[in-house]
């Protein structure tokens, strides 16, 4: 078997394969072919021709027609049912009439040529060169394509990383940072579209709101830190006795709201008296100090008191009542549930029980 004489490592250089049974042929086109830019291989038979084909790579094949044992259009068929050498162009090199040249025709369209013998230097070059304009411009594409490929995928790495900040930003934006529940700000948000909500559907909205007493003086006997850990742990008693739909958020420092859609005011201040007791029976123990804390609440119910007017009860009714309720609790002593009441006065408070 010829062996490649040149290197056909170099990334740049094209390879073209030459095929003829004739050495004298193969030397007359090497010769008229020869360019820097180029590894010229060469084979004596179509068999050999394969051999080098799956090889290596090559821009194009310039195949003799009349061979012994395999001819050309055998070698072309065969090159054709492999599928690293199907789409190689090749320029078929004979020497049959012009009139002959349909036999052709059954080869793929654009990746198939051919040159009469005897050979016309002008001709041959120039329809080697197309075929190697091609073949640069696909492996061009190639390269384009694939670091385009990279870069997409790289994309949406950095996609996904700025989603997941996002959505962490997002988490950090609505939540207290003490206590993990949510911020007065976002509430305030959630509360305007559960009261549209319950407007719209004319369903009941519930709002708890809640304030530890005399949280002044565990801060100041205690310590800071104490008074943080006390804050935590209430948190994490009254969300036992909330549902995940009710959305409890820290109102100030020792101030908690919960708003409760969809519960009636009696089941609403159960809730409320459950978390009274809760806590009132709730010893804070953090391994050095421990106390123990009441809760205040006010209770307003949408349904239990419409606005004067007969107007929807918006947010601000909402809050202000439950507000009323909560200042009421502290009046009466503290430690208890003050429900806002009812049909007439603004000033007309309950406290049931
Ligand atoms: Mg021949």
């Amino acid at each position: 078997m010829h062996a490649p004489t040149k290197t056909l490592e170099t990334k740049e250089k094209q390879n073209i394969l030459l095929v003829d049974d004739r050495l004298e042929n193969l030397l007359a086109l090497e010769a008229i072919l020869e360019a820097p830019h180029l590894n010229i291989i060469r084979a004596r038979s179509g068999n050999e021709a394969l051999e080098q084909l799956l090889a290596f790579e090559f821009a194009l094949v310039l195949l003799d027609v009349q061979m012994p044992e395999m001819d050309g259009f055998e070698t072309a068929r065969l090159m054709r049912s492999v599928e690293r050498s199907r789409h190689i162009p090749i320029i078929f090199v004979t020497a049959i009439s012009k009139e002959d040249i349909h036999v052709f025709k059954g080869y793929e369209a654009g990746a198939v040529d051919y040159i009469m013998k005897p050979l016309d230097p002008v001709i041959l070059i120039s329809k080697v060169n197309v075929f190697l304009t091609l073949d640069s411009q696909r492996r061009e594409l190639e390269k384009t394509t694939k670091s385009l490929r990279e870069t997409i995928a790289q994309q949406e790495e950095y996609k996904k990383v700025i989603e997941k900040q996002n959505i962490a930003l997002k988490e950090l934006s609505i939540r207290d940072g003490l206590t993990g529940i949510y911020n007065h700000r976002h509430f305030q948000e959630l509360l305007a579209r559960e009261v549209a909500l319950a407007n719209r559907h004319d369903t009941e909205l519930c709002c708890l709101m809640m304030d530890l007493d005399y949280f002044k003086v565990v801060n100041d006997t205690l310590g800071h830190p104490f008074g943080d850990f006390v804050l935590k742990q209430f948190v994490t008693l009254v969300k036992e006795e909330i549902r995940s739909s009710d959305i409890l958020a820290r109102y100030g420092g020792e101030e908690f709201i919960i708003l409760l859609p969809n519960i009636s005011l009696n089941d609403a201040n159960k809730v409320a008296e459950k978390i009274r007791t809760k806590v009132e029976t709730h010893t804070y123990k953090d391994g050095i100090r421990s106390s123990n804390v009441t809760v205040s609440i006010g209770l307003y119910c949408n349904r239990y008191h419409s606005s004067e007017n007969g107007s929807e009860n918006g947010s601000e009714d909402l809050l202000r009542f439950a507000d009323k309720a909560l200042y009421q609790a502290k009046e009466l002593g503290r430690n208890r549930v003050v429900v806002y009441g009812p049909e007439s006065s603004d000033e007309h408070l309950v406290c049931p029980e």
